[in-house]
């Protein structure tokens, strides 16, 4: 492939310095180097060696002492990585599924004593952030969202008009916002925990309950997640958790082409 000059597109050019090319029509100079993604000097083979060591889930410091980049570029390249997994979510679910939410925030023997003072809520009264997940029986995937309000009917009747297939049997808990799905031409059965109910056949949601000690056991090694970040945290483990029977070659391959797509876009 010819490389071009990016003023007049003329095809000759020839060296000048280590990367530098200089054009044999409007003498401009310019670098030969592709960068997939704007405002980060990074090639495509800075990509794949980040992405390399990133996908075995290590720090940013182990990156960029195993990639030889500066901590500084590997920090907004992850940034970026992650951005990418939260932009690959999956399709419309055919179901069954299963859908629960849950809070993430500290623990409230660590907080402040004006805090502890207050009387804790557990469940649904929380100050915690909200989120919402759906795991679906036959793909074995699974949807989250993180909201940054507490959580309304709103928001529940969004997910499922988007996510979900119409008709699809949502299995969920008690809880009582959870009830209107059958006027909205949704199946819909639910285990009440409340009266020491968990499983009733196939009706349970421990597979989303699973899913969420994944995530918080995840999080807590992370250490100190800022609430307007935490959304890319959950990203990348669910990214994980929907590609786990991939390699990591595939899953590599899969992450660059995703690098070079949000590329494109924002170019
Ligand atoms: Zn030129």
């Amino acid at each position: 492939m010819p490389i071009i000059c990016p003023t007049c597109s003329y095809s000759r050019s020839w060296k000048v310095r280590r990367s530098k090319r200089k054009c044999k029509r409007c003498r401009h100079e310019f670098s030969s180097n592709i960068y997939p993604v704007k405002d980060i000097r990074s090639t495509i083979d800075d990509w794949q060696k980040c992405i390399h060591v990133f996908i075995r889930q290590r720090a940013i410091l182990t990156i960029s002492e195993e990639t030889g980049i500066g901590h500084c570029r590997i920090a907004s390249m992850v940034d970026i990585l992650r951005q990418c997994m939260a932009s690959d979510i999956p399709g419309r679910f055919n179901g069954p599924v299963e859908l629960d939410e849950t809070y993430i925030g500290g623990q409230r023997k660590n907080k402040c004593l004006h805090i502890r003072r207050i009387k804790a809520k557990r469940g649904h009264g929380t100050d915690k952030l909200p989120i919402m997940g759906v795991f679906d029986r036959s793909s074995k995937q699974v949807y989250i969202e993180v909201m940054p309000v507490k959580l309304s009917m709103y928001h529940l009747f969004r997910i499922t008009n988007s996510k979900l297939i119409h008709g699809t049997l949502i299995i969920t808990d008690g809880y009582k916002m959870y009830r209107g799905f059958k006027a909205r031409g949704f199946k819909h059965e639910y285990v009440d925990h409340d009266g020491g109910e968990y499983v009733r056949g196939e009706i349970h949601t421990n597979n989303i309950e699973g899913f969420w000690g994944i995530l918080k056991r995840k999080l807590g090694c992370i250490g100190g997640v800022r609430r307007n970040r935490l959304h890319l945290f959950v990203a990348e483990i669910v990214w994980n958790f929907n590609h786990k029977s991939l390699t990591y070659q595939q899953q590599e391959k899969l992450l660059l082409d995703l690098v070079i797509k949000f590329g494109g876009l924002i170019q």
